[in-house]
């Protein structure tokens, strides 16, 4: 009977991997974890499940170049090409936002506003990956979404997604914000039920746009002029000409914008203005809703 090798061990790797993943990571487990998932296509639970199981030579030597990889800063996502959000598994390239866990909220807001098997029009604004309308198109197969995004490489991911996770009510169009929908599609195509959209919201001069995994991503999908709120306030306008009477606009924004974009929400005439705090207990998604009938 072959002796045990503590080293090749899923338990003794783990542990040795998150020492040294301590300084690149918040997340070192996870990353650690989500790296030896894809090497044996396991899940989580099979890693804690089984701390004393072996890994080959190969394997081994597998996880120490993708380990190096994460330890010279590259996020997880694109070592694997992939990162799992809601219940999909996305492919992300260099071109797409890296999906968050903070948009899962919006998602969630939004599963909890469409009615049971209604067929609401749902527009996407700069989809990425696809991550919000393909989650939502998932969900509500009744529902058609569009899903736009004015960089035709991400658009390419999106569709991929779509393929990915065989998801067919939905369809892509290349826009910036709303300027393709009025140019491409007829006017009853362009106005919706639910608009959602996770825009780039962050200040120019932040400085955490200089740390971390977030240096990967995309610029275009990450900051909006001086206060963050540019393409913000392009959307809450341009909305209300896109949304039919009672539509509803959900909006992820930075942490310390609830009130701003509360504000503007209402100086464009949405009611039953509300903001949502994500996961982390940090204002994130807000919604209003557009000409809704007054109730008597
Ligand atoms: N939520 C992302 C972050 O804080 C930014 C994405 C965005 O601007 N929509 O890194």
């Amino acid at each position: 009977m072959a002796s045990s090798n503590p080293l090749l061990q899923l338990g003794q790797l783990i542990e040795d991997a998150i020492k040294q993943l301590h300084t690149v990571t918040d997340s070192p487990r996870l990353d650690c974890e989500l790296l030896l998932c894809h090497i044996l296509k396991k899940d989580r639970s099979f890693l804690r499940a089984w701390p004393e199981h072996e890994l080959n030579l190969q394997q081994v030597d597998v996880f120490q170049q993708l380990l190096t990889q994460r330890l010279q800063g590259t996020p997880v996502a694109h070592i694997l090409g992939e990162r799992g959000f809601w219940t999909l598994n996305l492919k992300v390239t260099p071109d797409t936002l890296i999906p968050r866990p903070d948009t899962e909220r919006l998602v969630e807001l939004a599963l909890e506003i469409i009615p049971d098997k209604a067929k609401w029009n749902i527009l996407d604004l700069g989809t990425g990956t696809g991550a919000i309308a393909l989650s939502l198109a998932k969900e509500k197969p009744a529902c058609h979404l569009t899903a736009t995004d004015k960089s035709a490489a991400a658009l390419k991911v999106a569709e991929e997604n779509a393929k990915r996770n065989n998801i067919s009510n939905i369809h892509f169009v290349q826009s910036d914000w709303f300027l393709g929908l009025s140019d491409n599609i007829n006017r009853a195509m362009s106005q919706f039920e639910m608009i959602v959209s996770n825009p780039p919201y962050i200040k120019e001069s932040d400085p955490h746009l200089k740390q971390g995994d977030v240096c990967f991503d995309p610029i275009t999908a990450l900051t909006s002029g001086a206060d963050g709120l540019d393409d913000i306030r392009t959307i809450i306008k341009t909305s209300t000409e896109h949304l039919v009477k009672g539509g509803v606009l959900l909006i992820e924004h930075g942490y310390d914008q609830g009130n701003e974009v509360c504000e503007l929400l209402k100086a464009s005439n949405f009611t039953q203005v509300a903001d949502f705090n994500d996961d982390n207990g940090n204002p994130r998604v807000a919604t209003g809703y557009y000409n809704q009938m007054l109730i008597n």
